[in-house]
């Protein structure tokens, strides 16, 4: 069972915008609200007053209009595909124009389909990835048909190592993005700016500007790593029991024989194995909680099910069945995880598979 704590993403919500003074939070709910549903995700988020939301793709953001209300604000950050630009402008999804050339058929499409469609524009500060380089920034700077026709309300860009409070480039960031707001603001004086994820919101209020943009704080990822998370948790995972076996004799376990039990022990099959993820989330190796207990896997993963070694509990046969073993809990954290299997909260996230069954807790808040 994936148990999705949507109150608990909507006081992470609430908490980053009390730490945002005059800044608005907007809500980062691409690759599926992070692999944890962005429709309940998005919607309990509005219910607490989120506007503005971040997706991926075109896709993506298409499908949130059809579940998200009619007064969201929509930015679509990949770039976009030449030739998307009427569906774009049909739909009212803001684009997030990452290059000179985008930036040319978007004015193009305005000026093609008599409408006034906005934009946002993202920089690229020192991320290397998406956006305008200053220099292309300040040519766009110095074509004010140009940039008129593009309709911008948001300049933006993207902290590269905000995670890591005293890397240089977090200040070298803010200063180069501070630059190209000097330089835009007096052309666009009603323009808004954006530069911080998650982590760029704890590197303190010079980084917040007008709209903040986090994902992975709200779903409960330590926005400040190594040190106390200021975030409620939101996932808990458990993998249901489907069989129990006790060892008549020493035995070999799973896939290639690679490890042995010795007589009497009791071993648990769990529901869960790589094609849901579990490998990206638990590790190779993992651990669990069974009627708190720690318990650990024994052989490799299978495609669907995964074995715990679960002899330390004693004489335990059937009574398990329909049990669960815990394996992303309190002691069990997502920080925990990815320092242990060399991965990221995000990639714990995004790799929960479909085939869990879902539970999510209602939102504290409702309208
Ligand atoms: C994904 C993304 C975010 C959110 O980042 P987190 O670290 O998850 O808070 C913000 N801005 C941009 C441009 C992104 O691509």
């Amino acid at each position: 069972m994936l148990t999705i704590d949507l109150a608990a993403i909507q006081s992470n919500w609430l908490k980053l915008q009390s730490i945002g003074t005059g800044a608005k939070v907007a809500g980062v709910i691409k690759a599926n609200a992070y692999g944890l549903g962005a429709d309940q995700v998005g919607n309990a988020l509005y219910t607490v007053g989120c506007r503005e939301f971040f997706f991926a793709s075109i896709d993506e953001a298409l499908a949130a209009r059809g579940f998200l209300p009619p007064d969201t604000i929509i930015y679509v950050l990949g770039g976009i595909r030449a030739g998307d630009e009427s569906l774009l402008i049909e739909s009212n999804l803001i684009p997030v124009l990452c290059s000179l050339s985008a930036v040319n058929r978007w004015a193009k499409a305005n000026t093609n389909f008599g409408s006034n469609a906005s934009s946002a524009i993202k920089i690229n500060t020192g991320m290397t990835r998406f956006g305008l380089d200053v220099r292309e920034f300040e040519l766009l700077c110095s074509d004010k048909t140009l940039l008129l026709a593009t309709h911008p309300v948001l300049l933006m860009s993207h902290l590269a190592c905000a995670d890591e409070r005293d890397h240089p480039l977090n200040l070298h960031q803010l200063n180069l993005f501070s630059n190209c707001a000097q330089l835009m603001l007096p052309l666009l004086p009603n323009l808004r700016f954006s530069l911080a994820n998650s982590s760029g919101i704890f590197l303190g209020d010079k980084w917040h500007f007008d709209l903040l943009r986090p994902g992975a704080a709200l779903y409960g990822i330590n926005p400040v790593p190594n040190t106390p998370n200021p975030m409620l948790p939101v996932v808990h995972l458990s993998l249901p029991i489907v069989q129990v076996r006790k060892l008549e004799a020493e035995a070999a376990i799973g896939y290639c024989s690679s490890v042995a039990l010795p007589e009497g022990a009791f071993v648990a099959v769990v529901a869960g194995g790589y094609a849901d993820g579990l490998h990206r989330t638990v590790g190779l190796q993992a651990e669990g909680y069974l009627n708190g207990q720690l318990v650990k896997t024994v052989g490799r993963m299978s495609m669907d099910s995964t074995m715990f070694d679960i002899s330390a509990l004693g004489v335990l046969g059937d009574q398990l069945l329909g049990q669960s073993i815990e394996v992303i809990n309190s002691s069990l954290s997502l920080e925990y995880l990815s320092k242990k299997n060399n991965s990221l909260g995000y990639e714990i996230l995004t790799s929960l598979g479909a085939r869990y069954q879902r539970e999510y807790l209602a939102g504290a808040y409702h309208v």
